[in-house]
């Protein structure tokens, strides 16, 4: 094994995970994680939820204390963006100029908040919500404003809103397509949170696309929809999506496409670096071999996980997980296992209006269910699709 450490790039949920499970799982060589931000690695989640209903520390996103790093022997380095790498050397180079050699790269950089492109975006009250410190400001917003619109009804628009019409603001949600999460969830489901924001007060609209910000003296008033309508706003939170970080990867070589491309042991195009998380695109499922690249902490978690385990052990084991995803708003707590898309069949069990499961299948085979308030389907739908993955029919 080489002397020089395993470097992680980006200590975010997948970066953090695999520094801990290097250290768990026996890992004895040297351990680097590198973050742009400056300050401890945190989980984002709560950020959308518990923390913007203000009843949450700032301290209780933190992963772990400034001790747990040392104890480990991981080596933190934050406030430290890597610009380049050189693969010849097997190094990362920092942007003050300086370099840091690597046994094994792994680039877990994840994504950004996607940018809304129409005019007035960039005045003083437009924000989006991906890092902590965007957090801090919305909810500082959030407490001297009275109205809020949510650009985009994604699962970050949607607890935004919540948590902003749980905290009395008037909300809007503006939505472009007809129906809300058509690529992620059922429609039963969109359905459901659709009604469930309604009757908290929340102005949804449907096929409701933004034309610009309105601004006065550099502030935002509010949203011109192409309907065209203005909905008046303090605050517009965008909400549109991410876009994996796969820059510093291209930059040297490695190929990429709407993130980083790796291989069934989540190695990229070059054997000393492997890339995970939000980043990564692996080969599978999918039309016209596009392979896929999920956004959640599960998938964060696991592979770096597996990635823990192959530099471990050597394991030549391709990856698999059976992903999973959940989501809070007004209360009710949606769990999503499996991927819905391409369903042609649906089956709902409801024990009631606030309890119930939806399962999605294909030609008879079970590619998804999504509960509310009903997290024992959720393990059962779980366990039969990590069943059915693995031919172990249990
Ligand atoms: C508000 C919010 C709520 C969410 N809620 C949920 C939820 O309820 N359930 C769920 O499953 N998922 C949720 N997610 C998604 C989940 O947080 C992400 O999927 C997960 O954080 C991905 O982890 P990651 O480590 O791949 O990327 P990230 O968490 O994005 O971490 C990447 C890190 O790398 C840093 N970085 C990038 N480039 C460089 C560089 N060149 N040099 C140094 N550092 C760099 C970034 O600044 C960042 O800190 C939520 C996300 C957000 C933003």
């Amino acid at each position: 094994m080489s002397e020089s450490p395993v470097v992680i790039v980006g200590a975010g949920h997948a970066g953090f995970t695999l520094a801990l499970m290097l250290r768990t799982r026996g890992w004895e060589g040297g351990v680097v994680l590198v973050s742009d931000e400056d300050e401890l690695p945190y989980q984002r989640p709560p950020l959308s939820k518990e923390y913007l209903h203000a009843g949450q520390d700032e301290e209780d996103t933190r992963f772990r204390p400034a001790s747990f790093y040392g104890e480990q022997r991981i080596e933190l380095v934050v406030g430290a963006r890597v610009v380049g790498i050189d693969r010849a050397g097997r190094s990362v180079v920092f942007a003050d100029g300086t370099r840091r050699s690597f046994g094994h790269l792994v680039l877990a950089t994840g994504a950004r908040a996607r940018e809304l492109r129409v005019q007035g975006h960039d005045a003083d009250g437009v924000v989006s919500l991906r890092a902590r410190h965007e957090a801090v400001d919305l909810r500082a917003r959030l407490s001297v404003a009275r109205s809020v619109a949510v650009v985009g009804g994604g699962f970050i628009g949607l607890e935004v809103a919540a948590a902003a019409a749980d905290l009395g603001l008037r909300v809007t949600v503006l939505e472009a397509q007809p129906r809300l999460m058509a690529r992620s969830l059922s429609h039963v489901m969109a359905e459901h949170l659709l009604a469930l924001h309604r009757r908290a007060g929340v102005d949804v609209r449907l096929s409701s696309a933004v034309d610009a910000i309105a601004t006065e003296g550099g502030r935002v008033t509010g949203v011109l929809t192409r309907e065209p309508d203005v909905v008046p706003a303090d605050i517009v939170v965008v909400g549109v999506g991410a876009v994996p970080n796969d820059e510093l990867a291209a930059s040297c070589g490695l190929p990429v496409r709407d993130g980083v491309l790796v291989d069934a042991q989540l190695l990229t195009a070059d054997p000393a670096i492997s890339a995970i998380g939000d980043c990564a695109r692996l080969p599978g499922p999918g039309p016209d071999g596009a392979g896929y690249r999920l956004e959640s902490v599960q998938n964060a978690a696991d592979q770096a996980r597996f990635v823990a385990d192959r530099l471990i052990n050597g394991s030549t084991e391709p990856y698999w997980a059976v992903p999973w995803f959940w989501t809070e708003q007004f209360g009710q707590k949606l769990q999503i296992a499996g991927l819905s898309a391409g369903y042609d069949e649906l089956r709902t069990e409801r024990a009631r209006d606030d309890k119930f499961s939806v399962y999605c299948s294909r030609g008879g085979t079970l590619l998804a269910c999504e509960s509310i308030n009903a997290p024992g389907d959720h393990l059962r739908a779980r366990k039969a699709l990590a069943a059915a993955l693995t031919g172990s029919g249990g």
